[in-house]
């Protein structure tokens, strides 16, 4: 390591020491902007410095409320972070999907105007991509979008949105030329979502949880201003965006703030539940299981580490389908193995007979069932792989 880079590291080290919290310290919620949420007073100190020296986007530049860090001083950073076991400070689509996208493609107007906003987590965003007709085939999108001089007005629909009913704002794929040839009248364009015309109506999840909506767009308006990227050219834009999306799915993101959470050691869980034996966990089979899911974990994590430093570009590359894939199907395998080792305990759902750790085991594993299919499924992933890495034909 280069002088810098350990000068760096020391100076960050005695930074966080004394800047972040205790309380931010170990697992607990990241904030993602949304004004509904009330954040704890130490949460939101945390976020107010870390924003501040321009660390909840380290890479980003710093007119526009970065830090301006290399590749290797965002990776010290995240140690030196992940060392005191201190949570990422701000998370979500703003910084990470919308942020890099808007950097991309914005204009000096729009950079001005949002990248500081984001990188302060004012404001939780949303994506409207998804319709009832348009997932995996996301150009067969309709929701409508036209230009009535002063504002944009849509009129439409989308679905699955994520965190709907604390969103403040939401970028959408609409339809502004229905024309062209699908691919080519599709523009990405930021909605406020406090406005008479926008309506979210929860769908309930298999895990229990609600934060997932259906969204009704009904003579919405936009501003003219916030239309990302040239009108019509929304597909090259929105698919950009998906990469930066599927590169924090796949831990490869350097535009934002890779979240990661510190939790109970899965062989610890298992020694508790199923007993030790000369120190090891009292189950052959289960310990196979459990050595090859985290040596495979290892594994991941390196190629992720290996992905970030050689991607020159800023923006992630096709790497990140691979990634994705891999990490869908270990982030279940783990959510099963800590199942596993609860045994029926890890099958609760409510009620005395279970601690509040095995219903959480529970509704994990169910959520864990959407990995796969978030972000674009696995198998539209691969279809990606077998075209731009491997050269297939289509
Ligand atoms: C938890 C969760 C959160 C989500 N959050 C959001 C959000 O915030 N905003 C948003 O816009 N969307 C969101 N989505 C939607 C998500 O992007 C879509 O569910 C996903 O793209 C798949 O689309 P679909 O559900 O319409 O399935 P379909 O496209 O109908 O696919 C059904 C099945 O067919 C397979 N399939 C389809 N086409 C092909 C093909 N060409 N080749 C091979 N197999 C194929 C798929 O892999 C899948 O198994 C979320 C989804 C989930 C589960």
């Amino acid at each position: 390591m280069t002088t810098e880079l350990e000068d760096f590291r020391q100076e960050t080290r005695a930074w966080l020491a004394e800047n972040c919290p205790e309380s931010v310290r170990g697992p607990g919620f990241i904030p993602w902007g949304s004004s509904k949420i009330e954040l704890e007073p130490d949460t939101a100190l945390w976020l107010e410095r870390m924003a501040a020296k321009g660390w909840t986007v380290p890479t980003w530049p710093t007119e526009f409320g970065g830090a301006g860090l290399s590749r290797a001083e965002y990776m010290v950073l995240g140690e030196e972070i992940r060392r005191i076991g201190a949570r990422a400070p701000l998370t979500g689509r703003g910084i990470n999907y919308i942020g890099p996208t808007v950097l991309e493609f914005g204009t000096e107007e729009q950079k001005a105007k949002w990248l500081p906003r984001f990188a302060r987590g004012e404001g939780g965003w949303c994506m409207g991509y998804s319709e009832p007709a348009a997932g995996s085939d996301l150009a067969n999108l309709q929701m409508r979008c036209v230009d009535e001089g002063d504002v944009y007005r849509l009129n439409g629909m989308k679905i699955w949105t994520s965190d709907g009913i604390y969103g403040d704002w939401i970028f959408c794929l609409v339809r502004t030329d229905s024309q062209k040839p699908k691919h080519e009248g599709i523009s990405l364009v930021l909605v406020n979502m406090d406005q008479p015309g926008v309506r979210v109506r929860p769908i309930r999840l298999i895990s229990g949880s609600s934060p997932f909506c259906e969204t009704f767009f009904e003579d919405a308006i936009a501003d003219k201003d916030d239309l990302i990227g040239p009108v019509n050219q929304g597909w090259t834009v929105g698919k950009r965006l998906l990469q930066y999306e599927r590169s924090v799915h796949g831990g490869v993101n350097t535009s934002g703030q890779q979240v990661e959470q510190k939790s109970e050691p899965l062989p610890d869980i298992a020694k508790r539940y199923i007993g030790e034996a000369g120190g090891r966990i009292a189950d052959e089979a289960f310990r196979t299981r459990l050595v090859n899911l985290e040596m495979n974990q290892h594994a991941y994590k390196l190629t992720q580490r290996r992905v970030i430093a050689e991607t020159e570009a800023r923006a992630p590359t096709t790497a990140t389908s691979i990634l994705k894939v891999k990490g869908a199907e270990f982030t279940k395998e783990a959510a099963e193995v800590l199942q596993a080792a609860m045994g029926c305990q890890g099958f609760g759902w409510e009620g005395d007979g279970f601690t509040d750790d095995e219903i959480d085991a529970n509704a994990n594993w169910l959520s864990t069932r959407a990995v796969s299919i978030y972000g674009g499924t696995s198998e539209i992933q691969r279809n990606i792989i077998a075209k731009r890495v491997l050269g297939l034909p289509d």
